[in-house]
């Protein structure tokens, strides 16, 4: 077994800083005998990032849960690289369903963040998704490969290599009222992703982790685990308690690692 288990969580607009630094110390200390076998990763708000990040130095990977596609500029309320950069945070969550859909980011938004992150060599951890008037009208699989097109299409293969990480999360799944998926369902929607992914960058596109999220909880996590070309797994509510992830985690890990692809 050579790769590893990508999981990690968003705390979206939850945790404060006191809450997120006991949180991500709690499970630093839970995870301390797998942290090997894990791509583990956590997301909180910006005034978390500089606190968490000193917490556990370079033991847990610490993103951001957006970004500015400048540098500096007449942005008010936006972060830029650099002020990331300066706190030692390289790794951003882009195109989170909430950042579209609430807020209304477009794919050319999202495009211009992940050419701002790739060029300051940051990892971005890019979200793609169907809504459910997609979904029900058969046009799941095209329009998140337009997705994936349109918001990472200007990188080069190199770009990408061990850079840019996908999580498919299906907006009808994400959150208190959705509904997970199937997990033949994700299977399938991984498989689409992958070949869209391998058209895009040729065998680098092989190699990018595709990370399944939308309502995963401990009754679903292993199903999902199990299917092929699901790399890990982008957790949100069933991750915010330590003791709940952690054996989330333990749970699926054994079962990941057994897969025969
Ligand atoms: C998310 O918001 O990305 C997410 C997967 O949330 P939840 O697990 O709570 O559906």
């Amino acid at each position: 077994m050579t790769h590893k288990l990508y999981i990690g969580t968003n705390t979206k607009m939850f945790q404060t800083g006191n809450e997120a630094e006991a949180y991500i110390r709690r499970m630093d200390e839970l995870i301390d005998d797998i942290r090997d076998r894990l791509e583990f990763f956590f997301i909180p708000s910006y005034t978390s990032l500089e606190r968490t990040a000193k917490a556990v130095g370079d033991r847990i990977r610490i993103g951001a849960q957006n970004m500015a596609w400048e540098d500096r500029g007449q942005f008010t309320g936006e972060i830029s690289p650099l002020m990331l950069e300066e706190i030692g945070v390289r790794f951003v969550l882009i195109g989170h369903s909430e950042r579209r859909h609430v807020f209304r980011e477009t794919d050319k938004d999202e495009a211009r963040k992940i050419r701002c992150a790739a060029d300051h060599g940051f990892t971005s951890l890019l979200c793609v998704g169907e809504t459910a008037e997609q979904k029900d009208r058969g046009l799941a699989a095209e329009s998140v490969v337009e997705q994936l097109n349109l918001s990472a299409g200007t990188l080069s293969p190199e770009e990408v290599s061990g850079k840019l990480w996908i999580a498919y999360e299906p907006v009808w799944a994400i959150g208190t009222a959705g509904v997970p998926a199937g997990a033949s369902y994700a299977e399938d929607m991984h498989g689409a992703i992958r070949t869209a992914l391998t058209e895009m960058f040729g065998a680098y596109g092989k190699d990018i982790p595709i990370l399944y999220g939308g309502s995963v909880n401990p009754s679903n996590a292993a199903d999902i685990i199990a299917r092929r070309g699901i790399d890990g797994l982008f957790i949100g509510r069933s991750a915010w308690d330590p003791e709940r992830f952690d054996s989330i985690i333990r749970e699926v890990l054994p079962i990941f690692e057994s897969r025969s692809e």
